[in-house]
């Protein structure tokens, strides 16, 4: 199947780790110009290079809650190709903290990460994405908006949210640009090195750990995935082979949800 997405530009948010990055590959695989952001500078730049071998790619330092850096993204990206087809709301991370331990700061932090790392993006994209005549926005959410967890509290409320707002925005921008998520379990990436480093148990190699985790939690493909695996489905929501899809979610998640 051709997705149709060579000679189209992405801005992928969050590109310079885990499912970003993979996306990032996917994308420029498939013949798309792409350009990258996130915060540290150094990993960004380490990314571009990585990437460079696959195809044309813009990279540039910024932070997707800071509303002049993003309008700055979007400049550049006008500058370097005058249009965008596609936006992945990527970039983010996970809070691990039940109600008890969830200050009223955390809840504002954790919110506003969540609501404007869409909200900014999608706002300065917008107009770009609406001329291109086949836009797509794809965001990364969690399982957790669907199938909260006490110890993720905050971040499930927030995911559901997204989930909501976006639903929203299918309806509003349609018929010109199609809004869509990909809802993820337990993929392996920076989060999911960061918690390894931070495990308890320090005789366990990293894949043992790994294993312990996908058992524990009973995921029925028995491991966690891959970033890669998410982004051969962002790729897919994101083209025009998905062009009657708006308003939907994938998820990719190694059969982990519960609900019907
Ligand atoms: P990584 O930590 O590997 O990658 C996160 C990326 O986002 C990095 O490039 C990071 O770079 C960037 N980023 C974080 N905050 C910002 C910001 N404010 N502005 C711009 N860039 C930012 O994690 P994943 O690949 O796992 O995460 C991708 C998305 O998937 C996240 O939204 C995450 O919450 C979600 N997710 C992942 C799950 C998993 O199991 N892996 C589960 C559920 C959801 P830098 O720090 O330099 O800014």
């Amino acid at each position: 199947m051709d997705l149709g997405l060579r000679g189209k530009v992405a801005v992928v948010t969050g590109g310079s780790s885990g499912i970003g990055l993979a996306t990032a590959r996917v994308l420029l695989e498939e013949g798309m110009a792409v350009a990258i952001c996130a915060r540290d500078a150094q990993r960004l730049e380490q990314a571009r290079q990585m990437l460079a071998t696959y195809g044309d790619v813009l990279a540039r330092p910024c932070d997707v809650l800071d509303k002049a850096a993003v309008t700055g993204l979007l400049e550049a990206v006008q500058d370097w190709r005058g249009q965008c087809d596609l936006l992945v709301n990527n970039a983010g991370q996970g809070r691990m903290s039940t109600f008890a331990d969830t200050t009223d700061a955390d809840w504002a932090e954790e919110l506003r990460l969540k609501f404007f790392s869409q909200i900014n993006t999608i706002h300065a994209f917008a107009p770009l994405l609406a001329r291109s005549g086949q836009g797509a926005v794809v965001a990364v959410n969690s399982l957790l908006a669907y199938q909260p967890e006490a110890q993720m509290v905050c971040t499930s409320a927030a995911r559901a949210g997204v989930q909501n707002l976006l639903k929203s925005l299918a309806g509003e921008f349609a018929p010109d640009i199609r809004v869509n998520s990909v809802v993820v379990g337990l993929i392996e990436s920076g989060q999911w090195e960061r918690r390894f480093e931070a495990r308890d148990d320090r005789s366990l190699t990293r894949e043992q750990w790994l294993a312990t985790v996908a058992r524990n939690r009973n995921i029925p493909l028995g491991r966690l995935g891959l970033p890669q695996e998410v982004a051969r489905a962002i790729a897919f929501m994101g083209s025009p082979a998905a062009s009657f899809i708006t308003g939907a979610q994938i998820e990719v998640s190694g059969g982990l949800s519960r609900y019907v």
